[in-house]
């Protein structure tokens, strides 16, 4: 109960969003409360809507769910956001949910205030669609105040945020995450994760309380650190030719586009596709990186930043001088 009343707190302070604490469901990571959230509402044939890119984990819960995942493909020159015409004409009578991440894991999208309320406008006419809401990265945001879907009122009971503390506060090893959405989603995700885990560790949402409750300096600082090594990666990725990347908005992530590397070979081993190429990446500059295929998105290629400077700068260099001999 003191967790889910220190997640209430934090609704209330950081994002003005009311919610009681029979509204929430902690679990062991953000990952699980995808999991719980899915698995609750998704049945056998439902559609789930993700826009491209996304995080791995969204598509692989969709189909142990057996449901249906429904893309949106989207690229870099549309900053990587699905418009509200794009969503409108993706759902069908059997649409269950459109799920997404702002700041988004992989592209580092994130959707302005007036974007979110084009999609409203949307969600408004479709009220059997539940919009899930993954805001994990909301303290890793470079463009400004974070926005939550669910700060619009008219479809509030709609929406299910999820959140963690894997990335704003660093704590990913003592798998905390949250939802906060309608009662009845709750009480379904609180039957499926009673017989799957009981609940997190008790140490661990102890810390949690800590964390959501004082102040959020070393969170802020932690930003500001992650705003320089940004700075830092996108100048060393910009030297590399062949290399089309966008600046992210948020999270610790680029994703550039690297398909004019596809096709080529350094004489010995052929670049045929996402996978090749991040396969040559980690063989031979021992940098290890995710292939876009992954995120639905084959043309790019996923780095992060969640290193320090000297380490980020020894690896760009390795990865210009391997890609350097592919012809
Ligand atoms: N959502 C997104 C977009 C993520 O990138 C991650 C972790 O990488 C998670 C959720 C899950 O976080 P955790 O299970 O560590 O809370």
């Amino acid at each position: 109960m003191d967790l889910r009343e220190a997640v209430c707190t934090k609704l209330k302070r950081d994002n003005n969003l009311d919610y009681a604490p029979e509204q929430i469901v902690v679990s062991t990571g953000a990952k699980q409360s995808l999991a719980n959230i899915l698995l609750a509402l998704v049945d056998e044939g439902d559609e789930v809507i993700i826009p491209t890119p996304y995080w791995v984990t969204y598509s692989e819960l969709v189909k142990i769910a057996r449901g249906k995942v429904v893309e949106i493909r989207t690229s870099v020159d549309k900053g990587f956001k699905a418009t509200a015409e794009e969503v409108e004409a993706a759902i069908t009578p059997n649409t269950k949910a459109f799920l997404f991440s702002s700041p988004c894991n992989p592209s580092g999208a994130v959707y302005s205030k007036e974007e979110l309320a084009a999609l409203v406008e949307v969600f408004k006419k479709h009220p059997q669609v539940t919009i899930i809401s993954d805001e994990i990265y909301e303290y890793i945001n470079y463009v400004g105040e974070h926005e939550s879907i669910a700060q619009f009122e008219e479809i509030k009971d709609q929406v299910v945020i999820v959140n963690g503390l894997s990335k704003g506060f660093a704590m990913t090893g003592w798998r905390i995450g949250y939802t906060a959405s309608t009662v009845s989603i709750a009480k379904g995700m609180e039957k499926l994760q009673g017989q799957f885990t009981s609940g997190t560790c008790s140490i661990a949402q102890k810390a949690g309380v800590a964390a959501l409750t004082t102040d959020l300096k070393p969170t802020e600082e932690m930003a500001e650190e992650f705003t320089r090594r940004k700075k830092r990666v996108l100048e060393l990725v910009n030297e590399i030719p062949g290399i089309v990347c966008s600046e992210p908005d948020g999270a610790f992530y680029i994703f550039p586009d690297m398909s004019s590397y596809y096709g080529k070979s350094d004489g010995e081993i052929f670049i045929k596709d996402s996978a090749d190429l991040c396969m040559y990446i980690l063989n031979t500059a021992h940098v290890s990186s995710v292939m876009g295929a992954a995120f639905g998105e084959p043309n790019c290629v996923r780095f992060s930043f969640a290193n320090s400077l000297p380490n980020i700068e020894k690896g760009w260099a390795r990865i210009k001088e391997v890609l350097s001999k592919l012809k």
